[in-house]
């Protein structure tokens, strides 16, 4: 399996396929140690050049995988064919779906009081036989953590599936992974929104044409501004290339 790897804005990106993704996950659930994995699209780079902690974390995160059209394009752009999108939400997706014949437990933790719920009924009915050996939302104050960890090291899961957004649930998974002792964590933002059905995804013409960023700037108005990314990201891997 090819190993290859881009640097954009200084966090080392994973290039390979959802195929090749999935394979290496599954790789890493067959052993005990711990690993991460990022979905790592623009606004994500763009913050990891401002937050040295993210940044740190995404270098030493053991698979980055390139969700986003920003990020397909920022690696092209500097000379790395990469094959296509992985985005997080199919990603999961994937992984789910092989998890009942594979008896993967999966747990979720993260989002508002009441959507990892609905995201576990529709777990149930997109993949029977599915073991969600535990939910948790993603509210929490620190006086909440060590029973967060208690509860999720009971539950026992292969993967862990955190959507408590960016940077919140990288920074999370990385001071508890080594405690936690789950196979695969993964960051995974909107996923369980989406699943619950309290967001949705861009229709597939519009994820196709490469327009998702533009859906979800338009769909949230609390992120408009955030639209700004991807603009702001593409000048700046721009003048990446100029300065090597
Ligand atoms: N979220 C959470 N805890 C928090 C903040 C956010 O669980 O303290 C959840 C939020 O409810 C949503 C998810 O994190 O389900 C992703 O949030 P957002 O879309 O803001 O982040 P992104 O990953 O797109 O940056």
């Amino acid at each position: 399996m090819s190993m290859k790897k881009v640097e954009i804005l200084g966090v080392t990106v994973d290039s390979l396929t959802m195929g090749e993704a999935v394979s290496r996950i599954e790789g890493y659930l067959s052993k005990k140690k711990p690993r991460l994995i990022a979905t790592a699209n623009a606004e994500m780079l763009m913050r990891a050049t401002s937050d040295q902690e993210l940044k740190h974390i995404l270098n030493a995160a053991d698979l980055v995988v390139p969700d986003g059209a920003g990020t397909v394009w920022a690696a092209n752009y500097l000379g790395c064919k990469m094959p296509e999108r992985v985005a997080g939400y199919d990603l999961a997706q994937e992984l789910m779906a092989i998890a009942p014949k594979k008896g993967y437990r999966v747990y979720f933790f993260g989002s508002a009081p009441g959507v990892a719920e609905k995201a576990k009924a529709k777990a149930e009915e997109l993949y029977p036989g599915i073991n969600i050996c535990g939910i948790r939302n993603g509210f929490f104050t620190e006086a909440d953590e060590a029973q967060i960890i208690a509860d999720i090291k009971a539950a026992k899961p292969h993967i862990l599936l955190a959507a408590l957004g960016v940077p919140k649930q990288e920074k999370w998974l990385y001071s508890h992974m080594k405690e936690l002792v789950v196979p695969v964590s993964i960051g995974v933002g909107g996923t369980l929104d989406v699943m619950a059905g309290v967001m949705q995804r861009a229709p597939l013409w519009m994820q196709k044409a490469k327009l998702e960023w533009l859906f979800r700037g338009l769909k949230q108005p609390s992120r408009a501004g955030r639209l700004m990314a991807l603009p702001r990201f593409v000048l700046r891997v721009m003048a990446s290339k100029k300065k090597k």
